[in-house]
């Protein structure tokens, strides 16, 4: 096993890599697919995914990732657990090294996603999707008529606190500082809409309601006063950046300066036969149906690289 050479592995199993992989394995190329450290990627922690294209009830999340895995391995995709410890790029066939295998292939395709980033508190971890959310596009609508708090500085908790007074009736913005990274324009938006309120100089500290599996409050603590105090929300939004999972390819593609991989032509990289799609390239509109969008050009390229190069 240790010495075929696959025509492609795709490093990931959200839904850029499982597109990917439909695609790749309706070209008959028997996609090898790695799921990484977040088998399914960051859908399989939303709930209701309402703007998926061709699901008018919506679908949850999670099942949309586990229909894309059917249809994929229905063509012959094949599946591992793990995540990749090492890549050499600089030979032909590419080496990837998982766990103590290493896997050889013609093409790859990294499809390896953003993380979101999160406080780290426990309470919060344990209340993901049960009113804790990194995502206010995907879960916004459900705090209709609710008070949530958003925690960040930059033009993401901007963007996203505009956003969620679409629904909430107030939104108590959250930052550790009183200096912002956020773009004038939108720091000036947030601070004079009526809805957003903004406490700087803010920690939150725990948020309350694990017991009661959904969000009851949050226990701030004043970073200048040090003042406890508990703001009553049904929910907390973390706009505090995402974290691009390309480290382990610095210095054999390029990436940009928040870690970012940078492609030309959407999904090709400076290595020949090395195509990136998905979060980990697109940094502007991170959305299910793009990131699906961009997984299929990877495939299209890889077939295209293949047979160019009489494979
Ligand atoms: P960012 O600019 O890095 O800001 C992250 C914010 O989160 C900072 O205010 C930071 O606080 C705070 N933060 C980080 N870790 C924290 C923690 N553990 N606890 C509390 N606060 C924490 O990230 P971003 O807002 O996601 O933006 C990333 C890039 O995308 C930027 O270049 C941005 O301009 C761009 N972007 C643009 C738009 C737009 O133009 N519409 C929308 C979204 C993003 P400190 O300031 O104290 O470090």
């Amino acid at each position: 096993m240790a010495d075929t050479i696959r025509d492609t592995v795709i490093l990931g199993s959200g839904c850029a890599g499982l597109t990917a992989a439909i695609y790749a394995a309706r070209a008959n190329l028997k996609p090898l697919v790695l799921e990484g450290h977040e088998p399914g990627g960051q859908l399989s922690i939303t709930t209701l995914v309402e703007n998926f294209p061709g699901w008018p009830e919506g679908i949850q999340g999670p099942q949309l990732i586990e229909n894309m895995k059917q249809q994929a391995a229905r063509f012959g995709a094949e599946y591992r657990m793990g995540h990749l410890a090492a890549a050499d790029l600089s030979k032909r066939p590419f080496a990837l090294k998982v766990g103590a295998e290493t896997i050889h292939t013609r093409t790859l395709i990294i499809a390896s996603g953003a993380s979101a980033r999160w406080l780290g508190l426990p309470s919060e971890q344990a209340l993901i999707g049960h009113g804790v959310s990194s995502c206010a596009t995907c879960d916004g609508f459900f705090f209709s008529g609710k008070e949530i708090a958003v925690v960040g500085g930059g033009d993401s908790a901007m963007e996203e606190a505009l956003f969620l007074t679409r629904f909430a009736t107030k939104v108590t913005l959250l930052h550790r500082r009183d200096h912002f990274r956020a773009s004038r324009i939108m720091l000036e938006r947030a601070m004079a809409h009526p809805s957003i309120q903004f406490r700087t100089n803010t920690i939150v500290e725990e948020v309350l309601g694990v017991d009661q599996k959904d969000v009851t409050g949050l226990k701030l603590r004043d970073t200048v006063t040090g003042v406890e105090e508990v703001l009553g929300v049904s929910g907390l939004f973390l706009g505090i950046g995402h974290i691009p999972n390309a480290k382990m390819f610095e210095g054999q593609i390029d990436l940009d300066e928040d870690g970012y991989i940078k492609t030309t032509n959407y999904v090709f990289t400076r290595v020949q036969g090395v195509y990136a799609c998905g979060d980990v390239q697109d940094r502007r509109y991170r959305q299910a149906v793009t990131a699906a969008g961009t997984g299929c050009m990877a495939a299209l390229e890889v077939e295209k690289y293949l047979e160019e190069h009489g494979h």
